[in-house]
């Protein structure tokens, strides 16, 4: 543990005070005056209490964005400026990272070793795009013509970023940076469950004196502030992360302002190990692919497909070590799997794991809520293992985004891969064997953005995050994800200025 417990009141000291939203350099409540209770998922407890933004909020958050960026020279801004900024967010954060990683823990339930990682992930990538910032470089063309032709980048202009709950600090983190770095103005709305890591975060923003209306936090729903940010005209661009269904309805409705558009979305990962795999590394990286996190993590190792001659050695294995794994508040020591993230979440995860059953998977391990003891007062479900699966059930092919795995078999390397492949999704996979040249061949023939060969998770900010397929458009981090928030301009400049003589006529 890093706090105290009794530190826990001290990093909730406004759980008491309605929580507000950040517009135009000004802590606000929304008009609407709603507001909405922020709960910690290992025990139903009241964590913060915050404002519920609207359209009309969106509106005036976009409106200063907008502002700041067009008419008050934010888009003309330096960019070792830009680099400064970030930097001194990244110091702060770093000094607060223990108080960020506790909070993070109370609102999403994720494990605090867990959260730390993030708050981590999220310092390192304010330095990395405080570096890139003064990085964007045209170029320039020797053309047929007495012309230099040239190319410039230059900043995107007003950025709405949605982000999910299952990572609220670092998804927004990530994309905040990237925005600032190429000069961009931006609104935030976080998940409307997990809002409190990133009002703290603005809390360190407002103390760099950034201009009014260059960064904007927007609490509220999807459904208002999210769909006002993709259907108003005057955001230049949208950056995304969030679920496939929620994906697709932004695309429609970014298509009326033929709005730049970025998604990041769901997966269905597949992790393939083969019998020649080390043993003990592909049974723990299995374990690690599906189960950290609770599972909430889009590029989960979900499926886990294993070559057939290994199965009866395998799975036993597996299984005796999912029921190893040790459950409980993230807070406290030597926990492996928190909650899941709401009870509502909770009970979509539950009713697939029924879906399974009914489809006549079996059920190795697993499968129910935690209902004993104070683990009852959470929203704790038990690591699920589903075996005897086909490539047809819902189990298979849909995401469950909890501690589900559903093992699939294969007999020949074209088998893996046709399994591997096929579902809508594309995010990430994995292969485990020792033979060096199958895995590059079989990793090679996966349609997944994100991929490893014997491991699974690790990814760096300095290489680009996203999808195939249904799993999204465009790359989070690295240059790939700088390049999302940059315009490209070219510029021709005469260098025999006379007239041109298209028309004879003087
Ligand atoms: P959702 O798609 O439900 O929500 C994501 C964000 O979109 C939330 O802020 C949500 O607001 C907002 N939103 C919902 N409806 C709309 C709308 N109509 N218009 C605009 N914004 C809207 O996803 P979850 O929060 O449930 O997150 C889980 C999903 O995120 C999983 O599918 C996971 O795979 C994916 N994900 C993808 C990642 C990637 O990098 N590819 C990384 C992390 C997660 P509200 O909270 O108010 O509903």
């Amino acid at each position: 543990m890093i706090l105290e417990t009794a530190d826990i009141k001290s990093v909730l000291t406004s759980s008491n005070t309605t929580q507000k939203m950040y517009i135009n350099g000004e802590w606000v409540l929304s008009e609407s005056n709603q507001t909405s209770k922020i709960v910690n998922p290992a025990n139903g407890e009241l964590i913060g209490t915050v404002t519920v933004g609207t359209e009309e909020d969106a509106k005036k958050a976009i409106e200063s964005a907008r502002k700041a960026f067009y008419e008050n020279g934010w888009m003309n801004s330096r960019a070792r400026d830009r680099a400064e900024l970030l930097l001194q967010i990244s110091n702060k954060l770093e000094e607060r990272k223990e108080e960020f990683a506790y909070l993070e823990t109370l609102n999403n339930g994720k494990t605090l070793r867990e959260s730390l990682g993030d708050v981590e992930d999220a310092v390192n990538q304010l330095r990395y795009y405080a570096g890139l910032a003064t990085k964007p470089h045209g170029q320039t063309y020797d053309v047929p013509d007495d012309i230099q032709a040239m190319v410039v980048r230059e900043a995107i202009g007003v950025v709405g970023i949605i982000v999910p709950w299952n990572y609220p600090l670092v998804m927004a983190n990530q994309k905040i940076a990237a925005a600032i770095a190429a000069g961009c103005s931006i609104v935030v709305k976080p998940a409307e469950i997990t809002p409190l890591s990133l009002i703290r975060l603005f809390e360190i923003i407002d103390e760099m004196g950034f201009p009014p209306g260059i960064v904007n936090l927007v609490l509220g729903s999807g459904r208002k502030v999210g769909a006002e940010l993709v259907s108003n005209p005057n955001v230049d661009k949208i950056s995304f992360t969030g679920g496939t269904d929620t994906g697709i309805k932004l695309m429609k409705s970014a298509a009326d302002t033929v709005k730049k558009i970025s998604l990041e979305l769901g997966g269905k990962s597949p992790n393939i190990v083969f019998a020649d795999a080390d043993f003990d590394a592909a049974v723990d990286y299995a374990l690690y692919a599906i189960f950290a996190n609770q599972g909430q993590v889009c590029s989960a190792g979900s499926r886990l497909l294993l070559e057939e001659s290994l199965y009866e050695k395998f799975v036993p294995e597996l299984v005796r070590r999912a029921k190893m794994i040790k459950i409980g508040p993230g807070w406290n020591d030597g926990i492996e799997m928190g909650p899941l993230v709401s009870e509502a979440h909770m009970n979509t995860v539950l009713n697939y794991i029924e879906i399974g059953k009914n489809e006549g998977a079996t059920l190795l391990c697993g499968g129910n809520r935690i209902i004993e003891g104070d683990l009852g007062k959470g929203y704790f479900v038990e690591p699920t293992i589903f075996g005897d699966t086909t490539p047809d059930m819902r189990i298979v092919q849909e995401e469950i985004f909890g501690p589900v795995l559903a093992i699939q078999t294969f007999k020949t390397e074209k088998e893996a891969i046709e399994l591997a492949n096929g579902t809508a999704f594309g995010l990430a996979g994995a292969v485990f064997s020792q033979d060096g040249a199958k895995a590059q061949r079989v990793i090679r023939q996966l349609r997944a953005g994100i991929t490893w060969i014997n491991t699974y998770h690790p990814t760096f900010n300095e290489a680009p995050w996203g999808g195939y397929k249904q799993s999204g458009i465009g790359r989070d981090l690295g240059t790939y994800g700088f390049e999302e928030y940059l315009e490209t301009k070219q510029i021709n400049i005469n260098l025999k200025v006379e007239p041109s003589g298209f028309f004879e006529g003087k």
